[in-house]
């Protein structure tokens, strides 16, 4: 999953009355503290994508195995915690959540190359990515719905509405260029391998996109307040 694993790093951001831990764009680095994870391990050359009979797999055995995913999130969470210390406990458990979330959803559309720990023979992955328009609603309704609600508890200018839909439509014409067009070519036959980004490149993209989508919902956070915040309520 790409754009979809977006949908739940709202979940924080306006739970009632209180200020939310999170921010969203913090919700956005914890949610793909896997994929920033992964990145980092390209770059290293220790994970990437290889071109298997034709078809690009990913070989993520550290990132994203079951017991990875858990590790992942536990240092996500004491990191944040860490970082700021007024979370609390709480703010460890929504931030661990978050970043395991992306396991399950990942488990879903992924072709079968999740093992259960790094190095494990058995890989899963429901393979959802193979029907590619399907899978390509699916996300798209997962980000399109959370940024709905988001915009809903949110009050703030009228350009953050629109700076807000803009920032959807990059990301979901993002995820067709990246996932489901290469799924659409190799369905048809004429999916170039050479034209894939490899090796180091591979991994120096995959962080500039999570970095690059958590500084520009930033930007549009810093200037919508929580309806329910106490700015609001005077
Ligand atoms: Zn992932």
């Amino acid at each position: 999953m790409f754009i979809g694993h977006y949908g739940p790093a709202v979940w924080d951001t306006q739970r009632g009355h209180t200020k939310p831990l999170l921010s969203l764009w913090q919700g956005f680095l914890a949610v793909q503290a896997m994929d920033l994870t992964a990145g980092f391990l390209t770059l290293l050359g220790v994970e990437g994508t290889q071109i298997v009979d034709g078809m690009p797999v990913f070989h993520i055995p550290w990132s994203h195995s079951l017991l990875g995913a858990l590790v992942i999130a536990m240092l996500a969470g004491l990191t944040f915690r860490a970082l700021k210390p007024s979370i609390g406990r709480r703010g460890f458990w929504v931030v661990a959540f978050l970043a395991f979330s992306h396991w399950p959803l990942d488990l879903l559309v992924h072709r079968p190359d999740l093992p259960i720990y790094p190095g494990g023979d058995y890989m899963m992955g429901f393979s959802l990515w193979n029907f590619a328009w399907p899978s390509y609603l699916v996300e798209v309704l997962l980000l399109g719905g959370a940024l709905l609600w988001w915009l809903k508890v949110t009050n703030g200018p009228r350009w953050t509405v629109f700076a807000t839909f803009f920032l959807f439509a990059f990301m979901c014409l993002l995820h067709f260029v990246a996932i489901t067009a290469v799924t659409l070519q190799v369905q048809s036959g004429s999916f170039d391998p050479t034209s894939q980004p490899h090796g180091p490149m591979a991994g120096v993209m995959m962080i500039s996109a999570v970095l690059l989508l958590a500084l520009f919902i930033g930007l549009i956070e810093r200037k919508r307040v929580p309806m329910f915040s106490q700015e609001n309520r005077v």
